[in-house]
């Protein structure tokens, strides 16, 4: 077993020997049932300490890789399931900064999919239950347009010219008062302005990982998060989501096990899946961070969408113990395009966060930071967030019972409270990529579900958004997909059928 470690990397030597092993078990360079070599050789080999030695097959066994038996050494006993799970880093760590998957950061479409899709939307027979998007129709215009115009008017020249990079002030004092209202104080200094949630997420990214730094993500997740997280240089650990979101459980044996750096949750009518925390799980999940002493990042965007059952605290509201970082933006509940958003924090992260984004784009977008304010304080956003909500419940409602109509007995799905879109799980033998090559030409395009798991899987799952629907294109879309469901369990059974009749000759 050849390694080479590079002392002038950023990533620490152990995570090097880590990555390595795992990436010979995956070239097939180590085999099921190879024995490592005890740790005191390899440590003399490498020139390394033997903790550091230690330290990394306690990696690779808390990843399932290597198993020890007592007086007998320790050996491989299972291969990487996926390059994305466990993210075999090259040791030369310039390497690992491969280009970002950056077509998942469109609205969860790969582009070719994104361009049909656009062109789909333009033909008025479509139904499109790809995005988790408002509906523009909703857009109040005039209302919107009166705000621009007031700012303008107000403040135009100073909008228009180079400003402060911590955002249009207005906005924030407005924010700092929501949020006073739903349980968080913070200072002024405690909050960014960002461009959307999005960039939040990116500007975290930056400042809390390294090389080699092990994420918790739920699985599934939104795929913008999947995109950050996923970089060749990360190592996403995928917990999985429940009828509850997040499973505890299993974020508890994680975190006796592994290190990870931060935790990123939506426990808010989740994306994809649409499930909500309830409180006690919000409160265990606080208490694992404080006890493993890991940030979470909780991700708020949907939460204003409720349409039935009382509002929950966040994350942030119950935290004692100072390890939430709050993110929220106006692209679900107002206008996406205006890229407005804003990340709660302690102090001094916020002035790390301040930083970084300077570098990168100087300030935000000021005319849509001083519009959204103005909207905000004339009363027209409220009035906007529940003239929305009232068309989201209804194309909700509709969506399930057209579920419940046209869809087989044996697929399921969620009944969020809230968000945007529906989870199905279909028949294990359906997969979703194979429904939606079927529906598209008939006009109908939804997400399917390995788009939100880190690493693929879970290839008979989808997500329903149901907002930029109309109630009867919900019906007609739900109705088409339903039938052709029929016909591919159809002939799914008949294909089985006839492999049992080849079977059976077989045997006889
Ligand atoms: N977080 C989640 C959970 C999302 O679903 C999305 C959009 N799909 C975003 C963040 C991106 O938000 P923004 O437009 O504010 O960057």
């Amino acid at each position: 077993m050849i390694l080479e470690l590079d002392r002038h990397s950023h990533m620490p030597l152990y995570a090097q020997i880590a990555a390595q092993v795992r990436q010979l078990i995956r070239g097939g360079a180590l085999k099921l049932g190879d024995r490592l070599p005890p740790n005191r050789t390899l440590a003399e080999r490498l020139g390394v300490n033997r903790s550091t030695v230690a330290t990394a097959y306690d990696e690779l066994l808390a990843d399932g890789l290597i198993a020890s038996r007592v007086g007998s050494g320790t050996y491989i006993v299972a291969v990487p399931a996926t390059p994305l799970r466990d993210n075999a880093i090259p040791a030369d760590s310039s390497a690992a900064l491969t280009p970002l998957h950056w077509e998942t950061m469109l609205p969860e479409l790969r582009p070719e999919e994104w361009l049909a899709n656009r062109d789909a939307a333009r033909r008025k027979d479509c139904v499109l239950f790809t995005h988790a998007l408002p509906a523009t129709e909703l857009f109040p215009l005039d209302g919107f347009r009166r705000s621009v115009e007031r700012v303008l008017r107000r403040d135009g020249r100073n909008l228009l010219q180079l400003g402060a990079s911590s955002g249009y002030e207005p906005l924030q004092q407005y924010l700092l008062q929501q949020l006073a209202l739903v349980g968080i104080r913070a200072e002024a200094s405690e909050i960014l302005l960002t461009s959307g949630c999005q960039q939040a997420l990116d500007l975290l990214r930056q400042t809390l990982l390294q090389p080699g730094d092990e994420v918790v993500i739920e699985n599934p997740t939104y795929p913008g998060a999947l995109s950050l997280f996923c970089q060749p240089q990360y190592r996403p650990i995928g917990v999985p989501v429940g009828a509850h979101g997040l499973d505890l459980d299993a974020l508890a044996d994680v975190l006796r096990r592994r290190r990870p750096k931060l935790i990123y949750v939506v426990p808010t009518f989740h994306n994809p899946t649409g499930v909500t925390m309830d409180l006690a799980a919000r409160r265990r999940l606080l208490e694992l961070a404080a006890q493993y002493r890991v940030p979470i990042v909780e991700d708020e965007i949907y939460c204003d969408l409720r349409y039935d059952g009382a509002a929950l605290p966040s994350l942030k509201a119950l935290d004692r113990y100072g390890v939430v970082i709050y993110l929220n933006s106006f692209s679900k509940v107002g206008f996406p395009g205006l890229r407005v958003g804003w990340v709660v924090a302690p102090r001094l992260l916020i002035e790390h966060l301040h930083a970084l984004r300077q570098r990168s784009d100087l300030h935000g977008n000021l005319l849509a930071q001083a519009a959204m304010a103005d909207f905000a304080q004339h009363g027209l956003f409220q009035k906007h967030l529940q003239r929305c909500n009232r068309h989201y419940v209804q194309r909700r409602d509709v969506m399930l019972a057209a579920l419940q109509r046209y869809f087989p007995r044996d697929a399921s799905w969620t009944q969020p409270e809230g968000g945007m879109a529906v989870w199905v799980r279909l028949p294990e033998c359906v997969n979703s990529d194979e429904l939606l090559a079927q529906a598209q030409p008939q006009g109908v395009y939804f997400t399917p579900g390995p788009r939100f798991y880190v690493g693929g899987g879970q290839a008979h799952t989808l997500r329903l958004s149901f907002t930029t629907t109309t109630p009867a294109q919900i019906e007609t879309g739900v109705k088409n997909l339903g039938k052709l469901l029929e016909k591919l369990l159809a002939s799914s059974a008949a294909a089985r059928g006839s492999q049992r009749a080849v079977t059976g000759k077989a045997l006889v």
